[in-house]
Formats: C-alpha cells, structure tokens, sequence
C-alpha cells in the first residue's frame, strides 16, 4: 500500500549522486535523468519488476517512465528475460549476420504497411541520422524540413528547436553545431497546416525530406490535428520530397503498425527505436525497397555499425515484437489509459484546476496550462513550477513521473487496475498542493 505523505529515504541515492558527479558530467549519462527541471536530486536505481521501480533506499514507485517509453510489456518480462538469458550462454556479439535479425526484421515489415526493407541501428539517433542521410542521397538534395517541439534524437543537424531534454533544459540549439550544419534545416511549426504548405510552394522541390513525429510525444504529448499528417503526405508526394514518419516512441505503441495504421498514412521512410529494443539499445530504419537499396553495400550511401543486430537486442527484440503480435496488449492498454486520462481530468475538475490533459492510446500528458496545446508555443505556457510540485508530490505517494512538464507518460501490460486507483488517488493529494 502506498503511505500517502510518507518522508521518502534518500540518503543512499544522494551519496551515489555526489560521488557520480566526481566522474561523470552532472552525474548523469543523459540529461534528463539529473531532474534539473523539477529541482530534486535524481534517485539511484536498483532494480524493477513489472509496473513498480525500487530506489536504493528502497522506495518503491508505479513508474509511469518505464525507461522513457521502451518497455510497453513491464520491467524484467519473464519471456523477454528467460530468451535473453539461452543466447547470453552462445555468445554476445559476432559481427556477422544471425537468424535473429532476419526474423525481427520480419516481423517490422509484416508490421508497418509501409516497410518492406528494414535495416537495424543501435538507436533512435542513429536510425534518424540515417534515414535523413538516405533522403538526401536518394533526392540529391540539401534541405530538410522539422517540426519545432518534436524530438528526433541528437543528431547535429535534428538539434534545432527540439523538444525532450532540450526543451526542458532551454537548449533549443545546442553550442557545438555549426551553422552550417543546421542551416539547410527548416523548422516549421506543428499542426500549421498553412504554414507548411506555404512553405512548399516556396521551396518543395529544394526539400529532401520532411520529418515528423506523427504523435508528438517530447513536447508532452501532443496527436496530430485533423489533416495535418494527410496534408504533409499529399504534398511532400507532389514535390517528390520524402516524407519520414520518425515513430521511435509511436512505433508498437499506439497500435502494432504503429501511428501510421492508426492514422493510415504511409511515409516513404520509418525510424523505430525504444519499444523494438525490448530495454536494449536498438533502432531502426525501413521503408519503400527502392529507396533502401540505396544503402551499402546495395547502394552508395554509407551507415554501418559494430554492434548493430547484437544477438542479445534482436532476442530482446524479437521476443517482444513476438508477444506484441498477439495484439491483446493493445486493448488492455486503451482500457487502462482511459481510466487514467479519465480520473485525471476529473480530479482537476472538481479541485478547479486548470490542466489541460492529453492522450493518445498508451501515451498521456498532464500539461499545467489553461491553455489548450497544440504546438510547441502554447507547450511553453506550462507553468513549470506547478509540474515540479506536482513532481515532488507524486513520488513521495510512490508514483514516478517523468522529471519534466515535457515528456510523456507512459503505460505497460504490467500496470494493474490497483496501480491505476492508486495512481489517482496520488494525483487527487497531489493537485490540492497546487
Ligand atoms: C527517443 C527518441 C529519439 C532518439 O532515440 P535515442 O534512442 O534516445 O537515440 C528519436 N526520435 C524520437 C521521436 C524519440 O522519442
């Protein structure tokens, strides 16, 4: 049961945090997990099973984080664990081709209607990178066009206006990128219909590539409006710029086919990550077979990797794209989220406060705002202050929120109707501190 108002031990995790500091710039090795945004010091980790994440002082929380999205089927999933556990005793990595990554590869392309080649990275970065490096190959040209808010990794020419931790952190063009670099990216704002299209007329046939989270999910969670996917698709067809659908959070989340069959728009290009790694480093890049054979050593544009399809991701990889294929997950998860998203609004309701709460299947957002968010402007009219309390609050009742008014909140199979009641109830407490 979970103490309300309990005083959370955290002797343990400050201690690991100063002397990790010693070595590791902020402590951290990516920088959100430093808590900056909420202004607490970050827990330590010490193991998780299913729903619930223990600290090393041995607090106990619902995590709602679950790695910032990869693990959809719970912490430590047996099937997943005991698979890893037969190819572990074979060897970790071989550098040369295994049945494994023919048979994930499959199942991605049976997956997403519109893959039909797909090759295996070690991260969404690196799928992202990738993928706009195969755009400009395959069209000879320079410009690239995003969407302000949306995250897609931290690559040096993505690292424009971006949403995840450079949203929290303030760093919307990181120092360390050239110019030169970021000046054949475009950065457009989410959900403009108008703006888009006024773009393209400009200059769509200098755009090599526009590229889009199609549930904007780093700014918080954001859907796409009505028509902005089907528009983007319509006109990016017209100018031959290709249209790359970056579902590394979407992608086995909202639905198997991931937002593209949710929304039945078919990009040229797909970048998968987080959820295909089944908690390992893995990404992925697929799409139409013309445009892939472009890559080496079919074609002339170069992306390689040591570790790349390592036989223990693609186990953990196809184990869980094995058990999300039965597709039973997909309907727990809309009861549950909807339950929540549910409880949510009413507990804001009846406390008078202004919240404005969004959901896509699995993927929810709690935005302190009174206005409703669309895009990355009306994103930043969070009151940030009141996410921190709201932070704070909820971890001493045990539930663990992503340490930013910017990140999604994330379900899995894992999370029982107890954890849910358990987790509105927090939230109740939690909001009368408003
Ligand atoms: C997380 C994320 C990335 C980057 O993936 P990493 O594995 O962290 O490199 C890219 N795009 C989107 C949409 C993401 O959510």
């Amino acid at each position: 049961m979970v103490k309300r108002d309990k005083k959370l031990k955290k002797d343990i995790s400050k201690k690991l945090f100063e002397e990790a500091k010693r070595y590791i710039p902020g402590g951290v090795d990516s920088p959100v997990r430093a808590y900056k945004a909420v202004g607490v010091e970050p827990l330590f980790i010490e193991k998780a099973k299913g729903s619930k994440i223990y600290d090393v002082d041995g607090n106990e929380y619902i995590d709602y984080v679950m790695s910032w999205g990869p693990l959809i089927l719970g912490h430590a999933h047996p099937e997943i664990i005991k698979a890893v556990r037969v190819v572990l005793n074979k060897g970790t990595s071989f550098g040369a081709p295994t049945e494994m990554e023919t048979e994930a590869a499959k199942l991605i392309v049976q997956a997403f209607p519109s893959i039909e080649l797909v090759r295996f990275v070690n991260s969404g970065t690196e799928a992202v990178m990738s993928a706009i490096r195969l755009a400009r190959a395959y069209t000879k040209r320079d410009k690239i066009i995003k969407f302000e808010g949306c995250y897609h990794g931290h690559a040096d020419s993505l690292l424009v206006k971006a949403g995840s931790g450079a949203a929290t952190l303030g760093i919307p063009t990181s120092p360390g990128v050239t110019e030169n670099v970021t000046q054949d990216t475009i950065v457009l704002s989410y959900n403009n219909i108008e703006e888009f299209e006024k773009t393209m007329e400009k200059i769509g046939e200098e755009i090599a590539c526009v590229i889009v989270e199609p549930i904007a999910g780093n700014m918080g969670v954001i859907p796409p409006e009505a028509g902005f996917l089907k528009l983007l698709r319509k006109i990016t067809g017209r100018f031959k710029t290709i249209l790359i659908f970056d579902e590394v959070i979407s992608g086995f989340r909202v639905c198997y086919g991931g937002a593209q069959t949710l929304y039945n728009i078919i990009p040229d290009l797909t970048c998968l990550g987080k959820i295909i790694g089944g908690g390992f480093p893995v990404g992925a890049y697929g799409g139409k077979k013309e445009i892939m054979e472009y890559i080496a050593p079919l074609g002339p544009v170069y992306q390689a990797g040591t570790l790349s399809g390592n036989p223990i991701a693609m186990t953990a990889c196809l184990e869980t794209l094995k058990i999300l294929s039965r597709q039973e997950i997909y309907k727990f998860l809309e009861a549950k989220a909807s339950i929540l998203d549910k409880g949510f609004k009413k507990n804001a309701k009846e406390l008078g406060i202004k919240i404005f709460h969004t959901r896509v299947g699995s993927m929810l957002s709690v935005f302190f705002t009174d206005k409703e968010v669309y895009d990355y402007k009306t994103a930043m009219t969070c009151n940030t202050d009141n996410y921190a309390v709201y932070f704070k609050e909820m971890l001493k009742q045990g539930v663990y929120l992503a340490p930013s008014q910017f990140e999604a909140m994330f379900l899995s199979g894992s999370h029982t109707m107890e954890d849910i009641e358990k987790t509105l109830s927090a939230n109740r407490c939690a909001l009368k501190n408003i």
